[in-house]
């Protein structure tokens, strides 16, 4: 008889695919889900689940988080692949080698960097494949405004060069640069559809906040799907839409109907976290959205910005630094049904925006746990998927079948849909996001009476509470709610060649 390396025992087992939703035991040898059933031989190590569910780890698309301790906090919410795909990196191959020679403790994965290609096309930025990069020149005019035809070869051909290295797919934070030639961004999803992957836009402004933009931030989304075929994948669509989400919505909403294969994600926070020099924060631009400089909080000082004079001020001395940025209050109940109704468009993913962690003196070695005191970030960070939790599949009490959306479709939203959206070209993504056997071990276990949210503006590194047990390809890195120091069993996740 074999034995198996793990048993979790008599736990609630989800599985959205195929619709398993059952008390039984899961066991797991090496790094793969071998047997589901009831009754299942012992293991070396048995974990008893009961009263706790027990279902795909979460994939996120969109986490900025990229050091061993921000990863950490987010495997304590349930999170067992993160990946950098809205703005992406570049060149890619430096991004995986150094967090695989460095180790990550849940999978990780990166897509070109549309932003980071144009600053290097067109203003001469070198690259390190680091965020940072990009934070560091994000209010450059230079990178922001027209590229000639020449610049604009160079950007293709080193997004096409990521991609040759295993690029998930291209990340383009339009947004940043309110003036690139929207036939440019045609250009680029045209080179996506080529290659066979997603695209994954932070929208240009829409037409009711920036009149004068050279396009509809929605529009170009979903023209850009029409005309060249590519999967274009809408983040945040909560944040880039605000109040105008039902346009939005309903734009999108067509365009898949019609054909165009559209994707959204949303997270379920009402402020938004960027550098304080992004193009749509300078002070003559923050009524466009209705905010005034104290809806900023600086990250690196904790301080709101008091004035016009002081946001000046920190995007010239600080353009990279970050700032939470207040839209929509979470506490209004008008506002808070705006947030759901993007989290609760059909088949949109939860997806984090996770942010790096600021310090606010040096930064710690990336390995010392517990956490520092100190660090500053978006609760998102820590807190979104327990979060989706407590607002799409619960009513106050337990997580289960109550809320707008429930519990096995808020699962499905937070796990096997986004692994389907990557699956053509990554194939990990066929193994991950699913509770069946010859699956990865990619596992998390919650109490569905306790799982919750605990970051907040004010204390934003806080975990999440009720995440029991996480599993990385068959390698415990939450136990019984806390991190194993010395795991680091994520892997790199990677488009297959063509
Ligand atoms: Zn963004």
């Amino acid at each position: 008889m074999t034995r198996h390396d793990i048993v979790l025992r008599g736990g609630r087992v989800i599985d959205p695919e195929t619709g398993l939703d059952a008390i039984c035991d899961v066991a797991i040898s090496g790094q793969g889900i071998t047997e589901i059933g009831t009754g299942l031989a012992p293991a070396l190590t048995e974990l008893d689940v009961a009263g706790h569910v027990v279902t795909a780890g979460f994939i996120d698309l969109h986490s900025h988080t990229a050091d061993v301790a921000g990863l950490r906090l987010r495997a304590l919410d349930g999170v067992t692949t993160a990946l950098e795909l809205e703005a992406g990196v570049s060149p890619v191959a430096m991004a995986y080698r150094q967090a695989g020679a460095e180790g990550r403790p849940v999978n990780y994965g990166f897509a070109t960097s549309w932003a980071l290609a144009r600053m290097e096309a067109v203003a001469g930025v070198k690259l390190d494949g680091r965020l940072g990069t990009f934070l560091a020149n994000i209010a450059a005019p230079a990178w922001q405004g027209f590229a000639s035809p020449m610049e604009i070869g160079g950007i293709l051909s080193r997004l096409s060069a990521d991609l040759a290295d295993g690029a998930i797919g291209i990340g383009v934070l339009i947004g940043y640069a309110p003036g690139t030639d929207p036939d440019e961004y045609l250009q680029v999803a045209a080179l996506a559809a080529e290659a066979g992957v997603p695209t994954f836009t932070h929208a240009r402004d829409l037409a009711e906040l920036a009149p004068a933009a050279l396009i509809d931030g929605a529009e170009e989304i979903v023209r850009a799907a029409g005309e060249t075929g590519a999967h274009m994948h809408y983040c945040h669509i909560n944040s880039t839409s605000l109040r105008h989400i039902d346009r939005v919505q309903d734009l999108v909403g067509r365009a898949q109907a019609a054909g165009s294969r559209i994707s959204t994600e949303a997270y379920p926070y009402g402020a938004g976290m960027t550098g304080i020099g992004a193009a749509f924060l300078a002070p003559e631009r923050l009524g466009e959205r209705d905010l005034l400089p104290t809806d900023l909080t600086y990250a690196p000082t904790g301080e709101q910005v008091a004035s016009e004079a002081r946001l000046r001020e920190l995007r010239a001395a600080d353009p990279g630094g970050l700032v939470i940025v207040r839209h929509l209050d979470q506490e209004n109940p008008a506002d808070l049904a705006v947030l759901l109704r993007s989290l609760t468009f059909p088949d949109a993913v939860i997806a984090s925006d996770a942010m790096p962690l600021t310090w606010p003196g040096p930064v710690p070695d990336q390995m010392t746990w517990p956490l520092p005191d100190g660090a500053f970030t978006h609760p998102r960070t820590a807190g979104t998927f327990a979060r989706a939790l407590r607002l799409l599949a619960s009513a106050g009490g337990p997580v289960g079948a109550a809320g707008p959306l429930g519990l096995t479709e808020t699962l499905r939203r937070s796990s096997l849909r986004p692994a389907q959206l990557l699956a053509d070209r990554v194939p990990a993504m066929r193994r991950k996001g699913r509770i069946q056997p010859g699956c990865d071990a990619d596992i998390v276990v919650f109490d569905p009476a306790t799982v919750r949210d605990q970051a907040t503006y004010q204390r934003s590194t806080r975990p999440s509470t009720g995440i029991r047990h996480v599993l990385v390809n068959g390698t415990v890195v939450v136990a019984e709610g806390e991190i194993v120091p010395g795991a680091l069993p994520g892997k790199p996740v990677r488009a297959a060649p063509r």
